[in-house]
């Protein structure tokens, strides 16, 4: 067979062959990868020898990796460029992968083998022996200690979840580009960024609607145009387009298929011994339990409350000051807030724009590794790429030994999901030979003539950072094995290196050296910067706000054990228990809530809050010792960004910190205390 993607990957640094892989090679090499796999386990099985670290661990870890290979190619181009054939792909292939899955997760005999090196005294070293406890707790949380009826119908659970949490997913997409807010008459433009009118003009071409506008559902387009329009009536529109995603009387409505997976999760739970989905999910987290995890939140909560109370007072009190008199909903928030600030603070968040070039923030974030981390990263030339936006760079140590390879995919285009984030086509690992992690960031930044002429929001500039953390996550691991390399690390952690970033860019000497004027060159005037910084803990109430009730609402999904009929109804009393105000909206509602159906955070959307904690904690060592202080950057590496899952997370905290976190230093730095 002439496939592509189950040869070895010849080219460049072992990166996938793009050009030569064609749809009609996934579903085979799919096949192909699972049968091998089978072989492998059944390698192991067969093998009559007592089961040790070597022939069970370590044999697992290293069977599968051309399913690994080909999974990784797959998923990463279906997110980041689809296609209907992609996804009818992915709707084949996803039942087959959880079925196998499943034959290994619930394999009795293999079970047993884990279960006696579990048990034996054999000598191994700290991350052999975490490598066998996390292997035998997986197996015990997916069922493997269960009889044979409950294996089947715990067989048939996972199955159903994985493909509803797909169709969820593609639903969401089908709805965020179905809808369209199309504007014929110029004067509707009035107060939106450059940036966006000629993006939404683009839009309009591609779907053929001659001289006129096109806005989607996409978060790119709906913060910028909340924040500028000076049409209330258009800012409803998009807003109520954005919000009702998976609740429209149409073939991509979601209700049914979340009411059905909370049933199935709960039930999962249940059969595995759990009195909730977030009892099960939060086994082997950091924060370890439900009542941890209300504990931070409902910590927050108050402060947070307050401080949006004033927050709403303040905007109220100016659209009576304008002369109008309607009360403030949630589609008006980010107008005029943004007037707030600027009156308040006389500070537009678009002053700071035309500093931040795709080409200043990603030269800033190359730097604030290089500093920390003492590595390169130098761009390549000829690569394999599935679009013309990917470019790829080497990534050297001091001695100019590959560490790993690192891409870039940042522009929006309607085949790419929402949103941003990091995967790998392959994870650094030792037990087989040496691999370095391939490594890559996809983000929906607009796309102008070129990364120069490329203006970012600051937001945008900090999901750079943000993504940028995963990857050094990624990229600097240092461990022996693959399952326990890189971002491998429970949710309420794998936050923690990506916000940590996101520090160096909010900092202002990092923005004095990189934040230039895109055409001049010229620094950003310190009276800017000034003002930026008394900036800095504007808004709080309100992002803390629509964050914590989407962690409260993530929670209530998959822990609260009345029916669940409908939606609206459940939501609108969960919102009122809480005293949520009227004027701020969940951050996701329901129906269109991805992170907790169909990306793998249920119950643990509570995790950037926990790693906050972590981060603003963390960062207070480079505030005392200075921003690139070398002895820092270095324990940094050894303690965060290296070890992986390969050791005990908090021990690692606290080498790194010194102390325990602290959940005051997430307050002061949202200045809610
Ligand atoms: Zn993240």
């Amino acid at each position: 067979m002439n496939n592509p993607l189950t040869k070895d990957f010849k080219s460049k640094f072992g990166l996938p062959p793009f050009e030569e892989i064609k749809p009609k090679h996934y579903l085979p090499a799919f096949k192909k990868a699972i049968a091998d796999h089978k072989t492998e386990i059944e390698l192991i099985l067969k093998n009559k020898e007592k089961p040790t670290f070597s022939n069970t661990i370590n044999a697992l870890e290293n069977a599968g990796s051309l399913l690994s290979k080909v999974s990784r190619v797959f998923f990463n181009v279906l997110s980041a460029d689809s296609s209907d054939e992609l996804q009818k792909i992915a709707a084949k292939a996803t039942p087959l992968l959880s079925k196998h899955r499943d034959s290994i997760s619930l394999n009795v005999s293999l079970f047993k083998k884990v279960k006696k090196v579990y048990e034996s005294n054999e000598d191994l070293n700290d991350e052999q022996r975490r490598l066998v406890k996390i292997t035998y707790d997986n197996f015990m949380l997916n069922g493997s200690g269960l009889d044979s009826k409950k294996r089947a119908l715990l067989k048939k659970i996972n199955q159903k979840l994985s493909s509803l949490s797909l169709n969820f997913g593609q639903n969401t997409l089908k709805e965020t580009n179905a809808f369209e807010l199309v504007i014929n008459d110029k004067t509707d433009l009035d107060g939106l960024p450059k940036d966006l009118v000629n993006q939404a003009k683009l839009q309009a071409e591609k779907e053929n609607y001659k001289g006129a506008w096109l806005f989607k559902a996409t978060r790119e387009n709906l913060y910028p145009f909340l924040t500028f329009s000076k049409n209330r009536n258009l800012r409803e529109e998009i807003y109520k387009g954005y919000i009702n995603k998976g609740k429209n009387n149409n073939q991509n409505n979601n209700e049914k298929i979340l009411l059905e997976m909370s049933n199935l999760r709960e039930k999962k739970a249940n059969l595995l011994g759990f009195k909730s989905h977030t009892d099960l999910a939060l086994q082997n987290s950091m924060a370890e339990n439900k009542k941890n995890v209300l504990n931070l939140l409902d910590n927050v909560w108050k402060p947070a409350k307050l401080r949006a109370k004033e927050e709403i007072d303040e905007i109220q009190n100016l659209i009576q000051a304008e002369g109008n008199n309607f009360k403030l909903k949630p589609w008006d928030w980010w107008f005029y807030a943004e007037k707030v600030r600027e009156s308040k603070f006389n500070y537009s968040e678009e002053e700071m724009r035309p500093y931040l070039s795709l080409e200043n923030i990603q030269k800033a974030a190359f730097a604030v590794a290089e500093r920390l981390f003492e590595i390169m990263f130098v761009p390549l030339n000829n690569y394999p790429k599935y679009h013309e936006d990917v470019k790829a760079y080497k990534v050297l140590n001091k001695s100019k030994k590959i560490v790993g390879i690192f891409l870039t995919d940042y522009h929006a285009r309607p085949s790419k999901q929402g949103g941003a984030w990091m995967t790998s086509y392959q994870d650094q690992s030792k037990n087989n030979g040496s691999k370095f992690p391939i490594i890559i960031n996809v983000c929906n930044f607009p796309k102008s003539k070129s990364a120069k002429t490329t203006l970012l929001s600051f937001e945008q500039a900090i999901t750079l950072f943000h993504e940028f953390g995963h990857g050094l996550h990624g990229l600097l691991s240092d461990v022996t094995y693959p399952s326990l390399s890189g971002t491998s690390v429970p949710r309420d952690y794998v936050e923690f290196p990506s916000q940590m970033m996101e520090n160096w860019i909010r900092s202002p000497k990092v923005l004095e050296e990189f934040a230039l004027h895109y055409k001049t060159g010229k620094k950003i005037p310190k009276s800017l910067l000034k003002k930026y910084e008394k900036c800095q803990k504007f808004n709080q109430g309100f992002a803390t706000t629509e964050y914590l009730v989407a962690s409260y609402l993530d929670l209530a999904w998959h822990s609260e054990k009345k029916k669940i009929s409908n939606i609206e109804k459940f939501e609108k009393n969960l919102f009122k228990s809480l005293g949520k105000p009227d004027a701020i909206d969940s951050r996701y509602g329901s129906t269109y809530f991805n992170h907790i159906f169909s990306g793998g955070y249920s119950s643990n959307y509570y995790s950037y809050m926990w790693s906050e904690v972590l981060d603003s904690s963390a960062f207070e060592v480079f505030e005392k010792k200075g921003l690139f202080n070398k002895a820092s950057g270095k324990k940094l590496k050894k303690f965060v960004y290296a070890s992986g899952n390969s050791k005990n997370l908090m021990d690692q905290f606290v080498k790194f910190n010194g102390k325990n976190p602290d959940p005051k230093r997430l307050l002061q730095k949202r200045g809610l205390i």
